[in-house]
């Protein structure tokens, strides 16, 4: 059984993918979706010989020999052109390493690659390298799991540049749309910890009046999005 988080990653894998997983550790998402016959073939790719023997041992203990193969390199480097690759994994890392990645890698991408991604932070960099890339947010997916909260992302070529207003590439233009219960969840506990920085700063010998301010806007620009 997945993690909820690695569990909402693979549900945004398209059915019948050749998959790469970039950063891909213990293999559970190639191994997973590959043990459902979810998708045809999948590469697990790693930049640490640690992580690449847990890949491995994964991907042998669950006889998964003919269906997939793990290789050593740096990002995108790992796709070859004809592996024929159509769906990319990155997850588990921060935004702006995926960010650098994908920016790394471009020339690997073609019009039919789907990219399903999970920054742990700092999405908004991520959706900004998307819109620039000529890339659409076609869905996303936010879990809670272990004490965290994580967005992952379906985005897909588009002929035609999107453009996010900054809510959107904020907050996820899906996950802004749909408002589900985790997404409330979220931005609830942020207005709440933020209100606690609050307290602390006013508190203070000297209130910091600017970064008060600050923090103020952003908790009511979160609560007009709640509403
Ligand atoms: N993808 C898995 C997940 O979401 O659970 C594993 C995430 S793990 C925290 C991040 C992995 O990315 C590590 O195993 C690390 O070695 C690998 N990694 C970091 N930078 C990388 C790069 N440039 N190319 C390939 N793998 C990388």
């Amino acid at each position: 059984k997945l993690s909820p988080r690695l569990q909402a990653v693979s549900d945004l894998v398209p059915n019948g993918s050749i998959m790469a997983d970039i950063g891909s550790d213990h293999a559970y998402v190639p191994a997973y979706l590959l043990k459902r016959d979810l998708i045809k073939y999948a590469i697990a790719g790693e930049v640490a010989p640690g992580p690449l023997k847990n890949a491995t041992s994964e991907m042998e203990e669950q006889h998964l020999t003919d269906k997939m193969t793990t290789r050593l390199g740096d990002g995108l480097d790992v796709i070859n052109p004809d592996d024929h690759v159509n769906a990319i994994v990155i997850a588990g890392m921060g935004g702006e390493l995926i960010t650098q990645i994908l920016e790394r890698g471009k020339h690997k991408l073609t019009d039919q690659t789907a990219l399903i991604l999970q920054p742990n932070v700092d999405e908004i960099r991520l959706r900004r390298w998307l819109v620039s890339n000529q890339y659409g947010i076609k869905a996303e997916n936010i879990v809670f799991d272990a004490g965290h909260f994580y967005e992952m992302m379906l985005a897909k070529p588009v002929v035609k540049r999107v453009e996010y207003s900054k809510q959107e590439l904020r907050f996820g233009p899906v996950l802004l749309k749909q408002k589900n219960p985790e997404f409330i969840d979220k931005w609830t506990d942020r207005i709440r910890k933020n209100k606690v920085v609050l307290n602390n700063l006013n508190n203070a010998t000297n209130p910091p009046l600017d970064k008060i301010r600050h923090i103020q806007k952003i908790n009511a620009e979160l609560k007009e999005i709640l509403n």
